[in-house]
């Protein structure tokens, strides 16, 4: 049920959701189906329309490497960033090589696959659905989350899709326009500071989860600790380890016989078309490489003069025959076929998220400082240049021709091509699952560190990130908390 304000309900609810996006409804809807009772606290309107008001509580600064404005990147009302999603959503498990930095492995999830694709409404075999090509590469398969009526897209954002089943849920209840400010307490949250129409207030939470997405769930405990009188997260490091994937970059030219690559991408791959065919490494390739997850793109770039397409082909096998030659001059002529890749970050304490000294929000509170950092991490060149062997081995076995990496990956002090923002909307890190305080802020059940009764979901308890878009992962680990809040704390109240 939707709710006018907190104070209207005669008792808290069993667990207080902060936030109402994908990971806090469906935490919620979980919880419902295990009879449990919610309260979901929404920062923004509940509404159907962006709001520029509520928007501008998103403000903040990114500096280092170029990123979105933190206002665009992000939704700020009930449905969260799925509000963004335009015509579908990109869905996929994260790849068992993922779970390297994990405290469990991808089996632990996957027991929870097909409750999450409930949620989206998909078809749930995520599980072999990769096409092997060789014995090292796939043909890598998404699942698409598509609106239901073709021209309406409320299906897939989760505001609209979930409103009417929680106005009429006697489990859930749902309050808007109300934002948390912060949270205190000694050795568990004893109270949680909220403002509604300008006026403060607070409640006593039984169970708290927060799922305020990738960026306020660093900044709200960010915030807390600084003004606590009581110690509160006393020396847990908030913030640090934040990650994206880097999306979009071009990293090299395919030069060589383009039939024979449409051929074998078309004869694997009969249902989509070839700019949208993706490849990665077989878990036991990735192993042996030991690089970053990687997804990798052919783009063809259509060419409208026939007398164009005839040079560009002379030149790309000018290219391939000269091409020791042209590295000694950091040279190529251009190809029509570029290689795309969508790479994993390594978390690293050079990328945080902290409170602004001098900058705050129209409720007083530090806006957030985004310090995001991949241009100098080795890893990433490393891991790029890796890729483009092992794809290069592949096509010159089947004399397909090979691929010329751009000169940025020849020479580790080449500057990246600073024209694009090369991110993907995916804030993961900051609160990041650990097992011990000095390296995170969660353990392995999502419940942070020395407070029994606080939990965390998102992005933002990601100790590795893969390439692969979040929110799938997202879903899968808020169904898993549920069942963890479930089993080992109302069960146990109850039975006492
Ligand atoms: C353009 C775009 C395209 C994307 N495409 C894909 C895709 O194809 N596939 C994919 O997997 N992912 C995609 N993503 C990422 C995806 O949207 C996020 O992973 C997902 O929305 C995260 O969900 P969340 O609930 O954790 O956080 P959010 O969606 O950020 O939700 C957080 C919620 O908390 C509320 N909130 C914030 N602060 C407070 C506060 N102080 N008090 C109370 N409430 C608060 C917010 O209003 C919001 O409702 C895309 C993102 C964007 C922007």
């Amino acid at each position: 049920m939707i709710i006018n304000r907190i104070d209207d309900l005669e008792n808290i609810p069993e667990v207080t959701i902060i936030g109402g996006g994908v990971s806090a409804i469906s935490a919620a809807i979980t919880l419902e189906k295990l009879n449990i009772t919610s309260l979901i606290i929404e920062a923004g309107p509940i509404g159907p329309n962006i709001d520029e008001l509520s928007q501008s509580f998103y403000n903040g600064k990114t500096t280092k490497d170029e990123y979105f404005d933190l206002k665009e990147t992000r939704v700020r009302k009930f449905g969260g960033s799925s509000e963004h999603w335009e015509d579908q959503v990109t869905l996929r498990p994260l790849d068992k090589y993922d779970f390297k930095g994990w405290l469990f492995t991808k089996d632990e999830l996957d027991k929870y696959t097909e409750e999450a694709a409930k949620i989206f409404d998909v078809n749930n075999n995520f599980s072999n659905r990769d096409i092997k090509i060789s014995e090292n590469i796939q043909i890598t398969k998404f699942i698409y989350g598509l609106p239901k009526t073709k021209g309406r897209h409320e299906e897939i954002h989760f505001g609209k899709k979930f409103l009417d089943h929680i106005k009429n849920s006697k489990k859930i209840h749902l309050v808007g326009d109300t934002r948390v400010l912060s949270l205190d307490g000694e050795n568990k949250v004893e109270k949680i500071y909220y403002i509604k129409d300008n006026v403060k207030n607070e409640l006593t939470p039984n169970i708290t989860i927060m799922a305020t997405g990738g960026i306020e769930n660093s900044r709200i405990l960010l915030y807390s600790q600084k003004i606590s009188k009581k110690n509160f997260l006393k020396n847990i490091k908030i913030g640090t380890n934040w990650m994206e994937h880097i999306t979009g970059l071009v990293i090299g030219s395919f030069v060589g016989n383009h039939e024979k690559l449409e051929n074998l991408i078309s004869c694997f791959n009969k249902e989509l078309d070839y700019n949208n065919t993706y490849l990665s490494f077989t878990n036991s390739t990735l192993n042996r490489l030991n690089c970053l997850n990687i997804l990798l793109k052919f783009q063809k770039n259509k060419l409208s003069h026939k007398i164009f397409y005839y040079l560009k082909v002379f030149f790309q096998n000018f290219n391939l025959i000269f091409d020791p030659v042209l590295k000694i001059f950091n040279f190529n002529f251009p190809s029509n076929i570029k290689l795309i890749a969508m790479i994993e970050q390594k978390p690293n304490e050079d990328n945080f998220i902290k409170l602004s000294e001098n900058l705050k929000d129209p409720h007083f509170v530090p806006e957030p400082e985004l310090n995001w950092n991949w241009k100098n991490q080795k890893e990433i060149k490393d891991s790029l240049n890796i890729s483009i062997n092992e794809l290069n081995f592949f096509l010159k076995k089947n004399k397909i021709g090979k691929i010329i990496p751009q000169n940025f990956l020849r020479n580790f002090d080449t500057n990246y091509p600073a024209d694009s923002i090369y991110a993907g909307h995916h804030h993961l890190g900051g609160t990041q699952m650990s097992d011990k305080p000095e390296n995170g802020v969660v353990d392995k059940n999502l419940k942070v560190f020395n407070l029994s009764n606080l939990f965390i979901t998102g992005g933002s308890v990601f100790p590795t990130g893969g390439y692969v878009h979040p929110t799938f992962t997202i879903v899968q680990l808020s169904i898993r908390l549920a069942h963890h809040i479930e089993k080992n704390y109302i069960i146990d109240a109850k039975k006492n």
